[in-house]
């Protein structure tokens, strides 16, 4: 067994961890990247990295290879109306995302961390190790003992860092799980599928097809559960029948062979339910519960928050957890607080869900509202440039926080996060 201290040990190697391993050991930080897996590795994943993704990259000196550029997204409501979302050039990002295989996005990230003088670690997390009544560091399944200054949780939303310090409070948390698969089949425009199994009873969850970077598609169905986890396995099963629905919509070719490469992942959306830094645990991406909770994006939000701790850490030692959670609220606060609220309320009810997917494609509805809802749904209305979609973007925001104010959902943010600014 072998015991090594340093400055942060961070737990988990993908997106969330390694942008966090990046920005510390550039600035000269000794930093422990630690991650059960071998890479490279896959990822349950739709495999698109969005705009604010890119910035990311971008702003850190990184280039994705053989990554395929999308910009406009479809939406097929319940009747099978569709409605384009367009994608527009903000002040502080691109106007497109990237489709990319996560083994290869997530291996880039890991080795670019590694090259900057992160040290990798490969094994599990088990046992925390205490000093002074606080967690000072992991004893590995390898049987290596990780002790550090700061410990940062990357470990993914069923996070151990998160729930051997006690940061989670799961009977609040807005779970899912999504399952994807491949297909041999080009798709020209990412689409997302609002489906309703019965007339009027919409399916808890969405479907999408996604052009794949080798030419191909990434397919997939995600379901919200709340805190009834077992119902995730919902996914996997209607997979088959939702795929039948694509099919139906002639979005997959009936000559298409079956999917191939099915894989599964839980989502952790929209915040509530985890405290995400306390003394010198941070958690960030996924086990922070950072996932858009009404599109399911958690890429950008995992690396912008790696790099949000990364800076808490090397910015203000003292007080990094209070800085954390001042960054992460500033960033996220104003669009998760509405929109955990209304993921929380529409859970469960299949014809509520029904009538807002039916509405908001409604013809002349859908594209009026096309541009803001783009900006909304994305969390992109922090850089928007001025124009009519941004307008209605910032309209809905308004009368979203009004709505919810009063919500479980945004009392839990203010008790455990503050006010919104
Ligand atoms: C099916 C599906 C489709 C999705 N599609 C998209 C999409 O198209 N675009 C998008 O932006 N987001 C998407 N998401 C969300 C996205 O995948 C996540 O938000 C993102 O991967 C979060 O990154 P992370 O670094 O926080 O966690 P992860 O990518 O989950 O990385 C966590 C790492 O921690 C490691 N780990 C876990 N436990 C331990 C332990 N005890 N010890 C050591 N290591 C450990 C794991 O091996 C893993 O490498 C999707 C999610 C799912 C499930």
């Amino acid at each position: 067994m072998s015991t090594t201290r340093f400055d942060v040990l961070i737990v988990g190697s993908g997106p969330a961890g390694s942008f966090a391993a990046l920005t510390l050991a550039r600035q000269g930080a000794r930093v422990a990247l630690l991650d059960k897996a071998v890479f490279p590795r896959d990822k349950a994943c739709g495999d698109l990295v969005g705009p604010r993704g890119l910035q990311l990259l971008a702003d850190a000196g990184l280039l994705i290879s053989g990554g395929l550029n999308v910009d406009d997204l479809v939406v097929v409501g319940p009747t099978g109306r569709r409605v384009r979302l367009p994608s527009a050039t903000g002040c502080t990002y691109p106007g497109h995302g990237t489709t990319v295989t996560r083994t290869a996005f997530d291996a880039l990230l890991r080795d670019s961390a590694i090259e900057s003088g992160a040290v990798p670690f490969t094994g599990r997390a088990n046992r925390p190790l205490e000093a002074e009544g606080r967690i000072d560091g992991y004893r590995t399944d390898a049987g290596d003992e990780l002790r550090a200054d700061f410990v940062i949780g990357a470990d993914g939303a069923t996070s151990h860092v998160a729930a051997t310090a006690g940061l989670v409070e799961t009977d609040k948390v807005l779970w899912g799980f999504a399952v994807r698969a491949y297909l041999n089949q080009p798709v020209e425009l990412p689409v997302i599928v609002l489906w309703e199994q019965r007339r009027w009873r919409a399916f808890p969850g969405y479907g999408w097809i996604f052009p794949a970077a080798d030419g191909g598609a990434n397919v997939g169905l995600g379901i919200a559960t709340r805190s009834k986890r077992s119902e995730g396995t919902g996914a996997v099963r209607m997979l088959p029948a939702f795929l039948g629905y694509l099919r139906a919509l002639g979005l997959i070719d009936g000559a298409t062979p079956e999917p191939s490469r099915r894989l599964g992942g839980w989502l952790k959306m929209g915040m509530i339910g985890t405290m995400p830094a306390l003394d010198r645990i941070l958690l960030v991406g996924d086990a922070a519960g950072l996932v858009n909770p009404l599109q399911g994006e958690g890429i950008a939000q995992a690396m912008g928050s790696g790099r949000a701790a990364a800076d808490a850490i090397l910015h203000a030692p003292g007080h990094s957890a209070e800085s954390y959670r001042a960054a992460l609220a500033e960033a996220h606060l104003p669009y998760h607080r509405i929109a955990a609220a209304a993921h929380a309320t529409l859970v469960g009810r299949p014809i509520a869900v029904a009538a807002v997917g039916r509405a908001l494609t409604f013809p002349g509805v859908g594209s009026a509202l096309a541009g803001g809802w783009a900006i909304l749904w994305n969390e992109l209305l922090d850089g928007a440039p001025a124009s009519r979609a941004r307008t209605v973007a910032a309209a809905a925001t308004s009368l979203g926080a009004g709505l919810t104010s009063r919500s479980h959902t945004a009392r839990w943010f203010i008790g455990t996060l503050g006010r919104p600014r």
